[in-house]
């Protein structure tokens, strides 16, 4: 049960009071057990169903009037205050909390000459990087480009020249074949 894994804080008041209104003589722990339910158990499942308690929050039960007051403490994740830093000795970048007063050193050459990286205006430099590479990558594709164009020009003029002549050729070589057999039946 989700229950269990809220962490949940009482008062020694709440034990009185809930000792209070469970005890009974007569029926001995039973009442007890019962005024736990109805007393404690109950109202968490509410908080647990209405989603105002979630996991790794804190329940904290007090009495007010002897009335028992259910407080949820949130857990809040802090946010460091991380910046990114380059050395400027060995170049290497690294993160590191932000103290005020402190001077900054390189974890690998323990100087103090660094130089505050804006994350923003790397991922600008990245960018006009990857913009640039772009732009390279298009140039390099027409000039290839062109050049496969020009290629192609002149396989198609050399393959029309040899046609030509090969033509040509086969018109000769017909001329020459037709004299002889004109030749041979005189
Ligand atoms: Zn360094």
């Amino acid at each position: 049960m989700k229950i269990k894994k809220s962490v949940f804080y009482y008062t020694d008041e709440v034990v009185e009071e809930i000792a209070q209104v469970g005890f009974d003589p007569l029926f001995g722990a039973r009442p007890l057990k019962r005024a736990i339910q109805r007393y404690i158990e109950d109202p968490i499942s509410n908080l647990i169903i209405a989603e105002k308690v979630e996991k790794g929050d804190v329940i904290k039960i007090r009495v007010e009037n002897h009335e028992l007051i259910f407080d949820v403490e949130k857990t809040v994740f802090v946010k460091m205050n991380i910046q990114k830093y380059q050395c400027q000795e060995c170049q290497i970048t690294f993160e590191q909390e932000i103290i005020a007063n402190s001077t900054v050193i390189c974890p690998k050459c323990g100087k103090n000459n660094v130089k505050i990286i804006n994350i923003n205006e790397k991922k600008e430099e990245e960018n006009q990087e990857k913009l640039k590479n772009t732009q390279e990558n298009i140039n390099n594709k027409t000039e290839k480009e062109n050049k496969e164009e020009e290629t192609k020009d002149i396989r198609e003029k050399i393959d029309d020249q040899f046609q030509k002549e090969n033509i040509n050729n086969s018109l000769k070589q017909e001329k020459n074949e037709n004299q002889q057999s004109v030749s041979a039946s005189s």
